[in-house]
């Protein structure tokens, strides 16, 4: 294998953006990731507005990451179906696999060299991935296989990756299963916390950093699946009363409280935070019918909830 001569650029690249995650969270505003990184003095870009495929110009051989948008009138990103092993597919720059970009990612493949995938959640919003390789190319439809490796992979040296082929596939396979959960998680949120403008539901409580992207049917029924309309914005409160049944939504919206903490008394978080919802409609409900809570999904969480709401 030969030596990653980019190899350098590529590091500086990663410690940066680690340090952009970090501040801004799993989800980055185009203009962060816009504003490049430092290397040796001068500010290089992590990805280019315009090309899928990027690298500065200092790079020799290979590219620094890849991009997907999402599409604009979709307005939401389309869910791949359950999470699989099978790597994300890529499509080439162009039809030509020996074109500029997509040879750049034919030698990323021949180094095995760590890439990092800007994959889009919503227009201007993207997760960074990395480390991601490219694990194979398809001459018939176009497009790269892009595979996950574990995190602690970018800190090894070029040629120092497992001996063993055999297991760093196994690893890779391992890793691309749990990104893509969690670009679904990802993705989720996003779309749920936007739909409730950044609010709880119950409560219209506006700090992000405490807010969850509750599923109405739990995300192991098979119908639960990471979608608006299986969605709630809730406070951790909130998420908490819901799912432990405390709390509970009539399908018509109107919020109940369980009796036995009705009967409670202590303090203010439990008066107004808790009892002073019960016979309330919902504080903020999506502005498009399309991401409102499923009739039918809130009715069959509700009986869930009658079950032991009076015991
Ligand atoms: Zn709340």
């Amino acid at each position: 294998m030969s030596p990653d001569s980019d190899w350098p650029i590529r590091v500086a690249a990663i410690n940066a953006l680690q340090e952009r995650v970090r501040r801004h969270g799993d989800v980055l505003p185009w203009e962060v990731i816009d504003a490049g990184f430092t290397y040796k003095g001068e500010t290089l870009h992590f990805a280019n507005r315009a090309r899928g495929i990027f690298w500065p110009r200092q790079m020799r051989e290979t590219a620094l990451s890849i991009k997907t948008t999402v599409p604009r009138q979709g307005r939401e990103a389309r869910y791949d179906d359950l999470p699989s092993d099978e790597g994300f597919d890529y499509r080439f720059q162009g039809e030509d696999v020996d074109g500029r970009d997509n040879r750049r990612l034919v030698r990323a493949m021949e180094l095995d060299a760590p890439l990092i995938y800007f994959y889009g959640i919503e227009p201007g919003l993207y997760a960074p991935i990395w480390p991601v390789y490219i694990s194979g190319v398809d001459l018939a439809t176009k497009s790269f296989t892009v595979a996950s490796g574990l995190p602690e992979a970018q800190v090894r040296a070029p040629g120092s990756y497992a001996a063993d082929s055999k297991l760093l596939g196994l690893e890779r396979r391992y890793t691309t299963v749990q990104v893509k959960k969690r670009l679904h998680q990802v993705a989720f949120r996003q779309h749920v916390l936007r739909a409730y403008e950044q609010r709880c539901a119950i409560c219209r409580f506006p700090r992000r950093e405490l807010l969850d992207a509750a599923h109405i049917l739990p995300d192991r029924d098979v119908r639960g699946r990471p979608e608006v309309p299986n969605g709630l914005a809730l406070c951790k409160l909130h998420h908490g009363a819901f799912d432990t049944d405390l709390l509970g939504i009539r399908p018509d919206g109107v919020i109940e409280i369980a009796r036995r903490l009705m009967a409670e008394q202590d303090g203010p978080t439990l008066e107004h935070g808790l009892k002073g919802f019960a016979g309330k409609p919902l504080g903020v409900i999506p502005l498009l019918p399309a991401q409102r809570p499923r009739s039918e999904y809130l009715e069959e969480r509700y009986e869930r909830f009658r079950l032991t709401r009076d015991a």
